[in-house]
């Protein structure tokens, strides 16, 4: 098998009916390239910025962002790299902050939140993402969106940097799409709306299933109710993904479930466009694409959506074999 897969490295993906689909990486440093190349990645469809912020006493400057963003973007020669603004709190803190405890930090003060709130450490990314964005192909997502409101506030912060980058005769790419993560209730049913706004959609299932099913993914006393097959959450995918291309935008997914093999069938046949997993994931789900077909895989999801429960859908799926 593993034979099988090394020869998938440098092809692209396509379903046995020919239907192309991306299969891209999440990365958590510049370090990680090397393995997303190896693996036959056709991007980066995450790269969590967070660890650069963690790990050291005070803000990373811009400068030590610069680097990074052009580092990975140099590595990936041209290829999609799709940035995410900072995501703190929930499960991740940064004691420099001195943020105060919460009761709920999942449901607190994090992420886009913060970051405009304390614009001056938001601005310094979009700055550092704007510089680095002429060294290949950016594309830069916000996290934990939950208003439209939310999306234009950090659009027009976004967009008066690079105005200002502009004035100070600094280059700054043209074409840098501008997408969020939909990892929240209320955007998913909102895809629609969110679409005319957006370039583009990444589905993050870790949080939007934990928002779905209002079950903390770290707690596992409750992790019964963690799932990710529950027509529910199949439901709010499909919305997003239908959204997005009715505006002729794109969807991708950047949870854990874009790389699980029983979500990988009913992904493609909701109209999945991009898959963005570990990078370790992309040649056994390559493999797995390169067998299924998509106008049956559209049948097996439209089945899945009328099913009851999780335990049927995995069923479902298991029913067509490998
Ligand atoms: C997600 O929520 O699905 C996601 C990809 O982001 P994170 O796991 O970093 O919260
Ligand atoms: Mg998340």
């Amino acid at each position: 098998q593993i034979e099988e897969w090394k020869k998938l490295r440098g092809v692209a993906t396509t379903s046995k009916d020919g239907v192309h689909v991306e299969l891209a990486a999440n990365i958590g440093t510049p370090n990680d390239v090397a393995g997303v190349l190896d693996n036959g990645g056709e991007g980066v469809g995450l790269y969590r910025t967070e660890f650069l912020y963690m790990g050291r006493t005070e803000l990373p400057s811009e400068e030590v962002q610069f680097n990074a963003y052009k580092t990975v973007l140099e590595k990936m020669e041209g290829k999609p790299v799709v940035v995410r603004t900072l995501d703190i709190g929930g499960d991740k803190e940064l004691p420099y902050l001195n943020l105060p405890k919460e009761m709920n930090p999942f449901l607190g003060f994090r992420a886009i939140r913060l970051c405009l709130e304390q614009k001056d450490l938001f601005r310094t990314q979009l700055r550092a993402l704007l510089r680095a964005s002429v060294y290949g192909s950016l594309r830069i997502m916000f996290p934990m969106i939950a208003t439209l409101d939310e999306f234009r506030a950090a659009k027009a912060v976004l967009l008066e940097e690079q105005e200002k980058l502009v004035a100070e005769g600094v280059q700054v790419a043209s074409d840098i799409q501008l997408g969020i993560m939909v990892e929240i209730p209320s955007t998913a049913v909102l895809a629609d709306q969110f679409a005319k706004e957006v370039d583009f959609f990444s589905i993050g299932t870790n949080d939007l299933i934990q928002y779905t099913m209002a079950a903390d993914r770290m707690n596992e006393r409750v992790s019964y109710l963690y799932q990710p097959y529950n027509p529910a959450i199949l439901r709010l995918v499909k919305m997003v993904i239908d959204a997005a291309h009715k505006e002729g935008k794109w969807a991708g997914m950047c949870g854990e479930m874009a790389g699980d093999k029983v979500a990988i069938p009913l992904l493609l046949g909701l109209g999945l466009d991009e898959f963005s997993m570990s990078a370790t994931s992309i040649l056994p789900a390559r493999s797995q694409i390169s067998k299924l077909s998509k106008a049956e895989m559209e049948t097996l999801a439209a089945k899945a959506l009328q099913m009851r429960t999780a335990e049927e859908v995995v069923e479902l799926v298991r029913s067509i074999g490998e």
